[in-house]
Formats: C-alpha cells, sequence, structure tokens
C-alpha cells in the first residue's frame, strides 16, 4: 500500500545567504498502515515542531460532530396489553373515570392484566446519561454539517435560534426495561434524516443505561459540530505519537550472530549488503529483537555494539487512533487544513505587524 499525499506547509527559512525569502516545503506524507479507525504514517522532510504541530491540532482543532444537548421526556404512562399503545399516566384508567385505551378502547380496570404502568426513570440520573451520550462517536460528514456560527442557515441568528438540518444532528431514543434488566446501547438510537449517518454497527454495543420493568427512557439528543479543545467529546483522537525514524546498522557480523543464534524474527538476511536495515516494519521488530541482547542481559557483554540504530534525519513515524467518528484519513486531512488556517492568519497577522 504505498498511497501517497502531500501537505503543503510554508515555512520561512532565514539563514545568511537567503535571509527573509520565503521557501515552500512539501512534507511528504506515505502511509505505512491503514484501517478504519488507525494509521501509522512516515513524515518525510520534515522537523520535530511541525510533527508536534499536527499532533495538537489533530487532538485540538479538528472539526468533529457530537451530542452537546439532551431534552430527556419526563413522566408515567399506561401501557395498554391488548394493542401496546402508551396512555398518558392514569386518565384512561377504569378507576380515575377514564374511557379506556385511546388507541383500541379497552378499559384500563386491573394493572398488569389490562395495562403496565412504566416511568420514565432509571439507575442513572439524567446528567450521567447525557455524559455518556456525548462521548458516542457520532459519524460525521464535513460536508454536509457546519459549526452552528458559520452554517449558511443559522450564522446571522442569535445563538439560541441557531440550529437547522445543515448544523444539527438529532438522534432519538424510547427504551424500555424488562424484568432481568435490559441494556439501552448506542444502537437504540435513531438518526433523524440520513441512514447512512446511524451510528456504525462496531460501535452500536456502547451500553448508555439498564433499565428494569417498570422503567422507560425517552431522549432527543442534539449533536453539533465543535473542536477538541473546547471538550474532550470533540476530539475525533487517540493516542496521537510520533517518533524519529531508525534504521539499524550491523557493524560486526560475528558478534552480531549472539542475536542470529536466538533464532528470534529479524536475521542477518534482513540486511543488505551495506549492512543496513531500512524497512520500517522490519526495524520495529528488529527494536524488540534487541532487548534480548540489551542492558541487563549477559549477552550484551559480548554482543556490546554489534548491532546499532541511528536516526534518520528529518523524518518521523507518526501515528494515531479515530474514535470511529470519522476515518483516519479524513481526521489527517481536517488536521492539516486547520493547521494551514492557523499559519495562514498567523502569517496576515505577521505582515500586518510588521
Ligand atoms: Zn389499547
Ligand atoms: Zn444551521
Amino acid at each position: 500500500m504505498l498511497l501517497q499525499y502531500q501537505l503543503m506547509v510554508q515555512r520561512r527559512r532565514v539563514d545568511e545567504e537567503a535571509e527573509g525569502s520565503e521557501v515552500i516545503t512539501m512534507v511528504k506524507i506515505e502511509v505505512i498502515e491503514e484501517d478504519e479507525e488507525k494509521m501509522v504514517v512516515l513524515l518525510k522532510g520534515t522537523d520535530r515542531a511541525f510533527a508536534n504541530a499536527l499532533r495538537r491540532t489533530m487532538m485540538s482543532n479538528t472539526p468533529k460532530m457530537a451530542i452537546e444537548t439532551v431534552r430527556f421526556q419526563m413522566g408515567s404512562f399506561d401501557l395498554c396489553l391488548s394493542c401496546s399503545h402508551l396512555n398518558p399516566a392514569a386518565v384512561a384508567r377504569e378507576s380515575s373515570g377514564g374511557s379506556g385505551c385511546d388507541n383500541c378502547g379497552k378499559k384500563l380496570e386491573k394493572e398488569d392484566v389490562d395495562y403496565a404502568v412504566w416511568e420514565t426513570n432509571g439507575p442513572l440520573p439524567d446528567e450521567m446519561i447525557a455524559q455518556r451520550l456525548s462521548m458516542i462517536p457520532i459519524p460525521t460528514n464535513h460536508d454536509e454539517y457546519h459549526f452552528e456560527e458559520s452554517c449558511p442557515n443559522c450564522k446571522d441568528l442569535v445563538p439560541e435560534d441557531r440550529g437547522c438540518p445543515s448544523c444539527n444532528m438529532i438522534y432519538t431514543c424510547k427504551a424500555f426495561g424488562s424484568e432481568e434488566g435490559t441494556t439501552v446501547t448506542a444502537g437504540d438510537m435513531v438518526f433523524l434524516g440520513d441512514q447512512s449517518l446511524e451510528i456504525p454497527d462496531r460501535y452500536r454495543s456502547i451500553p448508555i443505561t439498564k433499565l428494569s420493568k417498570g422503567q422507560m427512557v425517552e431522549f432527543y439528543a442534539t449533536a453539533v459540530m465543535g473542536r477538541g479543545s473546547e471538550h474532550a467529546k470533540w476530539s475525533p483522537v487517540c493516542g496521537v505519537t510520533f517518533v524519529p525514524r531508525q534504521i539499524a546498522i550491523l557493524n560486526n557480523k560475528t558478534k552480531a550472530k549472539i542475536l542470529w543464534d536466538l533464532n528470534l524474527t529479524i536475521n542477518a538476511k534482513d540486511f543488505n549488503k551495506d549492512g543496513k536495515l531500512e524497512d520500517i516494519k522490519k526495524v520495529q521488530t528488529l527494536i524488540k529483537d534487541l532487548y534480548h541482547v540489551g542492558d541487563g542481559t549477559e549477552e550484551k557483554v559480548t554482543f556490546k555494539e554489534a548491532i546499532t540504530l541511528e536516526e534518520v534525519p528529518d523524518e518521523y513515524i507518526f501515528s494515531f487512533e479515530t474514535d470511529g467518528s470519522m476515518g483516519p484519513q479524513i481526521a489527517m486531512k481536517k488536521a492539516a487544513e486547520a493547521l494551514s488556517a492557523n499559519f495562514e492568519s498567523l502569517k496576515v497577522d505577521l505582515s500586518a505587524a510588521l
């Protein structure tokens, strides 16, 4: 898999010959590993500061949808056991002079025979449920959804009035408990809109609360676009790290045999004729193998520096996972966009100040 895409970053190189001149360098990105929610890339022609800027931007400045407000429906209901219709509490009951089920007209005389009582309560407080909802990965489509403050329909409204199908995603949920206890999960939420934005299969089992017989929950949850700098729920990534790329040098063939004789993963054949090992994944494996002949082992005494690791200048291995709200390529692309927008505004500020 050699998918490459490039990122343009403007940097100012100030040295004796070219003082003040502006050089545009391209940071090359090579994908080493990628799946639905994890990515490892090689950044080439860059420095630590840039890799770290990308890391921090990815965590705190990449737009993502997350649930921001939840409206809980409160009340209790008489469930008609003939037609499963939910009648408002007590009013349809025979005992209070009601005329029976609103839907089928059946008389509601005896609890658990004609009707069952359901109340909107449960073991977890609403605040805790709202917190859990906010952490569920909401599928984020950056082309269709906008920040409320820059939404084409809402940007001119006062903040309280904002919210439309271009900047809000609404999920509803109505779930009932059972005698043995029923776990309400992310999969019980229904998106009011395009089906492709339902909670994806692999996250549908995320638990929200657990309900017993007679307990129910009903809510409308609204997701909006935000950034991780405001709240962790808007951070689409986790475990974002980078390390300098290393290659291995074979310095002493005879002594290196100590490692090969241990029959671990990497052996002499993996090194090229110049005695170097450059393959990124193999180097990562070798680093683990070297623990067997490293500090604190008996072998270290004779093995010494038979194989050493050397950093490749200007190259970094950058890896991260997403929370599932978007694919890793999108997270990377959106972070790069946010970063160049930052540089752009910095450039404008600088030229205004100078
Ligand atoms: Zn009925
Ligand atoms: Zn809007």
